[in-house]
Formats: C-alpha cells, sequence, structure tokens
C-alpha cells in the first residue's frame, strides 16, 4: 500500500507557547498509526528542533520544513538550505507552495532545483501543485496542473522520483473554506497519476502518495481520502487545531 500521509502545515502561525500547547494537545495520547500511515508536521523553521525532539520515538510521526533554498550553501542571507535542514535530522521539505509560487515568484526552474537538493542530501520533497480559479473556470485545470509536475518532477529518474510525494493543492480551495469536491479531487488525481504513468509507467505511479489539500477539515477528511487516488492531505487551518487534524488523523485509509 502507498504512504497514506495526514500533513499539517502550520504556515507563518503560532507563537511558541501557542505551537507548544498544540503539541501538547496533539501527542499527549497520540493516535496510533498504521505501518502504511504517516503524520508530517511542516512548522516554522525555530520550531523544527523543537519538534523533532517531541516527535523521536513516534512510529510514522515526522517534522517537515515548509521550503528550503535552491542551493547547499552560500551568501545568501536570511536563507535555510536542505543541506542545514538533513543536518538537523529534518525528514521532508514542502515545495512549491501556491503562496510561495504568488508571493516569492517561486518558479517552475526554481523548483526543480529545489527538488534536487532536497534528493542530494536524503530530504523527502512535499511537492505542491495546483490551478487557480481561472484555470478550473475555463476547463484547462488538467493540463495546467500536468505542466507544473513535468517543469519541476520530469528531468528526475524513475527512482529518483518514487522517493516523493506530490500535494494537489487547487488554489481556489486554500483557505477559502471551499473545498474540492470528492469528486473534483479523484479526477484530478487520477489526472496526475496518469500523466506520471505516462512517462514513467504504472507501477512506478502507483508508489507515489498524492495528498490533496485546500480547506480539508475533521468533517470532510474521510469522503476525500476514501478515494483511490487519494493518499491524504496537506492541511492548512485546520492543522492549527488539535481535535481537527486529529480528527483528519483517524480519517487516513
Ligand atoms: C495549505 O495551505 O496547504 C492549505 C491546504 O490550507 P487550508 O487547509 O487552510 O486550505
Amino acid at each position: 500500500m502507498r504512504k497514506q500521509i495526514a500533513a499539517a502545515n502550520w504556515k507563518m502561525n503560532l507563537t511558541l507557547p501557542e505551537a507548544t500547547k498544540l503539541l501538547n494537545e496533539l501527542l499527549e495520547n497520540a493516535e496510533a498509526l498504521a505501518d502504511a500511515q504517516e503524520v508530517v508536521l511542516a512548522v516554522p523553521f525555530p520550531y523544527l528542533m523543537l519538534v523533532k525532539e517531541r516527535l523521536k520515538g513516534m512510529k510514522g510521526y515526522r517534522v517537515a520544513a515548509q521550503n528550503c533554498h535552491h542551493k547547499l550553501a552560500g551568501a545568501y542571507t536570511g536563507e535555510v538550505s536542505a543541506s542545514i535542514l538533513a543536518s538537523l535530522g529534518i525528514e521532508d521539505c514542502v515545495l512549491g507552495h501556491s503562496e510561495r509560487r504568488e508571493y516569492q515568484q517561486e518558479t517552475d526552474a526554481e523548483l526543480s532545483q529545489k527538488v534536487d537538493r532536497c534528493l542530494e542530501v536524503g530530504i523527502r520533497p512535499i511537492f505542491c501543485c495546483g490551478e487557480p480559479l481561472s484555470v478550473r473556470e475555463s476547463g484547462a485545470q488538467d493540463e495546467f496542473v500536468a505542466a507544473q509536475i513535468r517543469a519541476g518532477l520530469f528531468h528526475l529518474s524513475p527512482e529518483a522520483i518514487t522517493g516523493l510525494v506530490i500535494a494537489y493543492e487547487p488554489i481556489w480551495a486554500i483557505g477559502t473554506g471551499k473545498t474540492a469536491s470528492s469528486e473534483q479531487a479523484q479526477e484530478m488525481h487520477a489526472s496526475i497519476r496518469k500523466v506520471l504513468a505516462d512517462q514513467y509507467g504504472s507501477s512506478v505511479a502507483n508508489e507515489i502518495p498524492i495528498l490533496y489539500g485546500g480547506s480539508v477539515k475533521g468533517a470532510n477528511a474521510a469522503e476525500l481520502f476514501a478515494n483511490p487516488d487519494v493518499d491524504g492531505g496537506l492541511v492548512g487551518g485546520a492543522s492549527l487545531q488539535a481535535n481537527e487534524f486529529r480528527q483528519i488523523m483517524r480519517a487516513l485509509k
């Protein structure tokens, strides 16, 4: 079975006392995970080590950065490299979130380099893709997302690409309360898997977890995750509330 993943994206939220309280609520009598299940907490850089310490010895619980630089070292004040993250023992890194593509003008070319840097140092990229509302309304969403995947990932070997997680996050559903319907999510995930299968073959495509992101909450997670090509979720707002996120974890296949 492919990995089934509940990934929390805290974004630029929570002060240290707030983060500590949320961790206490999540980790006290923590949800036990089955072999194929994972929980990933993508937290602001200053909390990485704290969260890593708190997750020590907890099967299936991992910590992620929300970004890294596209070079491994150098004179880039204020940036954090994949090699620094790897030296801290960080296992995953979210790349190409739509907020970064929009506000930091991250390009496909730069993202493909970030993917390489992560893989070089043994960090698993969680590669985000997804269309804006105008593209969805024009019906061109499948091709738009396929182009993001080709540009960001198709330079990888079949072995390398199986080390990735993909997160499909329609921009019109992020932080808006508007979730893609279960059918829309399954359709797009199947379309992404076909794009991967056409390039790499179906056995490689079938190994890659594809998460759905966009206003996932406790109440809609089970229906979304029940789809055959939806392997869990990348969760923003609802991951800041322990009860909501625990419900989302319990909805994993
Ligand atoms: C996200 O930022 O990755 C996200 C999906 O946010 P939200 O769950 O709040 O829509």
